[in-house]
């Protein structure tokens, strides 16, 4: 074969790698298994799984309750100031809990009752559909009259920047944003749209799933107001893992926490009747940290820490880069099309690649192949880097067989129609 970018480049690619020996920080379980979905559910780091034996059979066995004082009942303050550090925020403004849709629910309404004189929230038709429902969810509590006034994108690609800018009105209470798409992992500049909101009156809600641990976030600096985001993508926090919600402390005493619990009053072992909300972001918690959860989730972050951030995302910039690149070389001919922005500062750390048999090369890549990606309906394959574990090597291989599963027509024995038994895909 002459192709450029062989597999004797893909290993020097990896040779040169700084960051390659933190794979051997995550279980591997099946070295020939090519794993993609690090965007979906990262891998498991080997200390998380001895750290969580000690907290279920010490500190939950031998300690009991006297763990709550132990530490537990601050695990959604310590977790979100070492968590700080990858969101450019400070100590105090980061807090662990729920899924990212409560969080997102929660700030929405928080931020519409802010601003109660307007009632529309500006958004794009990229979103991840969860945040579209939570925002309606969000509208409906707080009141009558509230527009979702959806921009479209172009092309399904790219943010529809200037849409959204010119539906930024006198009437805009909130944008809400993915600042990574997830179909396309085209990335917003965060900070001039912040600004655009500002302009016009308005906060900014930015759901960072996508972005947290392969992006130098710079919430302070980019002046964000509010943001969420989950912890078992790139964070490696494990499946179902606490989220996160950041509020600009300067915003903190000004919103109120729509879903009003114990753990955010101010004194919750008073147990008095009437609600007084805790000083602070405490307010944002409503009921018992998840303990046994959030533990992963701080060892995910440390591991990111550890890295450097800006090393993982330079690892991120060159891998989808090279990835696009054999997409080019390879997989372009057979009728790939490329569906991730091509400038490196507007994607994140995936690639998505169009074909009009999607569906039927995931089927042959996984069963056959021993690839794991995912496929998004229609046409939409995505194939996640995640720096930490991802090699070049198994980019290459991956977009080999993408190559063989088209060019040797293997697909062709997997049903057109997509029927999918599994409650999760
Ligand atoms: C993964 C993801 C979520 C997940 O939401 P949960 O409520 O935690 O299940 C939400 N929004 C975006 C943009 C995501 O990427």
């Amino acid at each position: 074969m002459s192709d450029s970018l062989d597999s004797a480049d893909a290993r020097s690619r990896d040779e040169r790698d700084v960051l390659a020996a933190f794979r051997e920080r995550f279980v591997v379980a099946e070295e020939e298994l090519i794993y993609l979905l690090g965007n979906s559910l990262g891998r498991l780091p080997r200390d998380t799984a001895g750290r969580l034996h000690d907290l279920v059979g010490v500190e939950w066995g031998e300690r009991l309750i006297r763990g709550w004082n132990d530490g537990w009942i601050g695990f959604p303050q310590a977790t979100g100031d070492r968590l700080a550090g990858l969101l450019g925020a400070e100590p105090g403004e980061v807090l662990l809990a729920d899924s990212t849709s409560v969080n997102l629910y929660k700030l929405a309404v928080a931020a519409l009752r802010a601003r109660p004189d307007r009632r529309r929230i500006v958004t794009d038709d990229l979103q991840f559909p969860s945040d579209l429902y939570a925002l309606r969810s969000a509208m409906a509590a707080a009141g009558d009259g509230y527009e979702l006034h959806i921009a479209p994108s172009p092309d399904g690609c790219y943010g529809p920047v200037e849409a959204l800018e010119a539906a930024l009105d006198e009437n805009t209470a909130l944008l809400a944003l993915s600042h990574t798409v997830f179909k396309s992992a085209y990335t917003y500049d965060m900070a001039a749209l912040t600004a655009r909101a500002h302009a016009a009156g308005a906060l900014a809600l930015w759901d960072v799933s996508h972005s947290v641990g392969v992006w130098p976030l710079q919430f302070r600096a980019d002046g964000v107001d509010l943001a969420v985001g989950c912890t078992y993508k790139y964070l490696n926090g494990g499946p179902g893992a606490p989220a996160f919600l950041y509020v600009r402390r300067e915003l903190q005493e000004q919103l109120q926490n729509p879903v009003a619990g114990w753990m955010g009053q101010e004194q919750p072992f008073e147990f008095e009747l009437n609600y007084r909300p805790a000083a602070g972001l405490r307010r944002f918690l409503t009921g018992t940290p998840a303990v046994l959860s959030l533990l992963p989730v701080a060892f995910g972050v440390d591991l990111v820490l550890e890295a450097g951030i800006e090393r993982v995302r330079a690892k991120s910039v060159a891998q989808t880069e090279y990835l696009i690149a054999l997409w080019e070389e390879q997989l372009r001919p057979l009728g790939f099309e490329l569906r991730t922005p091509r400038e490196a500062a507007r994607r994140a750390s995936h690639v998505a690649l169009a074909h009009p048999e999607g569906w039927r090369i995931a089927q042959a890549l996984q069963a056959e192949m021993n690839v794991l990606l995912d496929f998004r309906r229609p046409d939409n394959l995505r194939l996640a880097a995640a720096p930490l574990y991802t090699t070049f090597q198994e980019l290459h291989a991956a977009a080999s067989r993408l190559r063989r599963v088209v060019a040797d027509r293997l697909y062709e024995r997997y049903s057109p129609i997509v029927t999918e038994t599994k409650p999760v895909t």
